[in-house]
């Protein structure tokens, strides 16, 4: 086995790190980024199955032996939960699954979810070393590849600690609550989850469609949170049936972690937008996804039958729900967008896939009313075409309407997807927290304590709509920072009252 430790030097001021892949720098970058087999496009718009199959075990090797275990290792720092991305890679080209698993697991209780739906390309992948002058490691993919052998050879849990007698509740079995549900278990606190729907994994599970994320995967995570001994409560629409301050006052909970995400959908309020015809890209997709409309009618859930669909919006829900429809059968589907190809905010891979599939990309195209027939329903989209003008206060070129280009697209269904917010009914019952103007939870972004005693919050709500890596970010950071609380360490009252100056500057 040559040992090529030396040949790299150590990074400054950094650990040494032990490379374990026997081969040289030059042998490693002699080998090129494995693309991932997948459905071809023809045969997927058709079926709801995942469209990658996954490595199997000789690319993922292959895939592995491309990293250079770089000293510096900027793929961690990438990794919003801090994986040792370095070393589950090397144990993969090891073949040594079981470790590379504990690896993943030591910073990631939803390793299966991330390795699939991460905007690895933006994050980890991003920075690799080897992106410098080709294509970086695929991180994601190997990441996918490890949980999956994982959920057929479970590895070791780690032991929880020995139960502390502290009550921990969460609201909302999103990536969020589910990972600081999970961290709070292991340290030895009774949690229990708290969710509104009758099944939990919030957007995993209403959101992204089975053949991107199968529905089986999220059931197996959420699976493993039990087993570190969480509860989850469904049907618990927190607002409703109780609020914090009874969770606390009356239940005998110690601390809460808000996690509800952010699932109302905003519309457009054009003229005509109660067309029958014209969804929520949230309604549409929970009746396809948590609803199983897509088996009707061996499931009790119908969905409207379309021939030509149009999707408002650019991001991963719109491809989402074109590619939904798609599968349900229409002829044709259109994402409408009023920018450019460059500010479409899905992932990259996830426009090459709806594209493949057929779904036509009307980009500078500005939708201005929705036109019905007599009986009410949907007929077409009236549109007008931009173009795009100086950057606006987000960075983004400002699109601009072109006079005289009014034109109608002709559909049966619209579905819109052009961002959500946060439900209310938290804000509504919960009298000591502090909300900014989008109805998201103000927190003090050091410990995510709130401007209430003992609440903490996180994920969509805290930020607005983002990513499943980010939620699960903040549920660690929370899950440390409600450990410390519970501990008697946390500072509340200056917490509570640097919101609270926050609010008044
Ligand atoms: P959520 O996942 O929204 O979970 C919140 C949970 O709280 C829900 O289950 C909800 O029912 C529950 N809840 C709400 N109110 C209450 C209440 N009052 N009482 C009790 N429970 C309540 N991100 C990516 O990284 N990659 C992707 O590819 C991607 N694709 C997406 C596709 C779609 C269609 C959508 C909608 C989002 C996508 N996202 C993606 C974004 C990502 O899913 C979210 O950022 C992430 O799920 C937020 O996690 P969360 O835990 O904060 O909230
Ligand atoms: Fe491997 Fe890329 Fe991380 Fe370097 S930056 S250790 S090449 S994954």
């Amino acid at each position: 086995m040559p040992d090529n430790n030396d040949r790299v030097p150590p990074g400054e001021g950094k650990p040494r790190r032990e490379k374990l892949i026997p081969l040289s720098p030059k042998e490693r970058m002699a080998i090129e980024r494995q693309d991932m087999p997948e459905q071809e496009a023809e045969e997927r718009r058709g079926n709801f199955s995942e469209v990658p199959f996954g490595y199997d075990d000789d690319l993922a090797q292959l895939e592995a032996k491309r990293c250079l275990e770089c000293p510096s290792a900027p793929c961690i720092a990438g990794c919003p939960v801090g994986i040792d991305i370095p070393r589950f890679v090397a144990h993969v080209a090891l073949a040594d699954y079981a470790e590379a698993a504990r690896t993943l697991k030591e910073a990631s209780s939803l390793a299966a979810i991330c390795g699939r739906v991460c905007p690895q390309e933006e994050q980890c992948e991003a920075v690799c070393v080897r992106g410098k002058t080709g294509e970086p490691v695929a991180i994601g993919r190997l990441e996918r590849f490890v949980a999956d052998w994982e959920r057929e050879h479970p590895v070791d849990d780690p032991e929880p600690l020995p139960p502390t007698g502290k009550k921990v509740a969460i609201i909302g079995s999103g990536p969020s609550g589910l990972t600081a549900a999970g961290d709070l278990a292991r340290k030895g606190h009774k949690v229990v989850i708290h969710e509104a729907l009758h099944e939990p994994g919030g957007v995993l599970m209403y959101g992204i469609p089975e053949f991107r994320l199968p529905k089986s995967i999220v059931r197996s995570e959420i699976e493993a949170v039990k087993r570190l001994g969480a509860d989850v409560e469904v049907n618990a629409v927190a607002g409703r049936l109780f609020t914090i301050p009874e969770l606390l006052e009356e239940e005998g909970f110690d601390a809460v972690y808000i996690a509800t995400g952010a699932g109302l959908p905003v519309f457009l309020n054009l003229p005509g937008e109660n067309l029958i015809g014209v969804f929520s890209a949230n309604e549409y997709l929970t009746r396809a996804n948590l609803m199983s409309a897509w088996t009707y009618p061996y499931t009790d859930t119908p969905i409207i039958q379309s021939d030509r669909v149009a999707v408002i919006g650019a991001g991963n829900t719109a491809m989402d729900a074109a590619r939904t429809a798609l599968r349900l059968g229409a002829d044709h589907v259109a994402i409408v967008y009023r920018r450019s190809r460059a500010e479409m905010p899905a992932r990259i891979e996830e426009i090459e896939h709806a594209e493949q599939e057929g779904v036509e990309m009307r980009l500078l195209t500005n939708p201005i009313e929705y036109l019905g027939d007599e009986d009410g329903r949907l007929v077409g989209l009236r549109c007008v075409r931009m173009e795009l003008g100086e950057p606006d206060s987000s960075g983004r070129r400002r699109p601009i309407p072109i006079e005289g280009s009014e034109h109608v697209y002709e559909c049966d269904t619209a579905i819109v997807a052009v961002g959500t917010r946060p439900n209310p009914l938290i804000q509504s019952t919960t009298p000591d927290l502090l909300f900014d103007k989008w109805g998201r939870v103000m927190i003090d972004p050091e410990t995510r304590h709130t401007a209430s005693e003992g609440v903490f919050a996180g994920g969509d709500i805290v930020s607005g709509a983002a990513t499943v890596i980010a939620a699960m970010g903040d549920g660690k950071s929370a899950a440390r920072h409600i450990h410390a609380y519970l501990e008697g360490e946390l500072d509340t009252a200056a917490i509570i009252q640097s919101i609270r100056d926050r609010t008044e500057e």
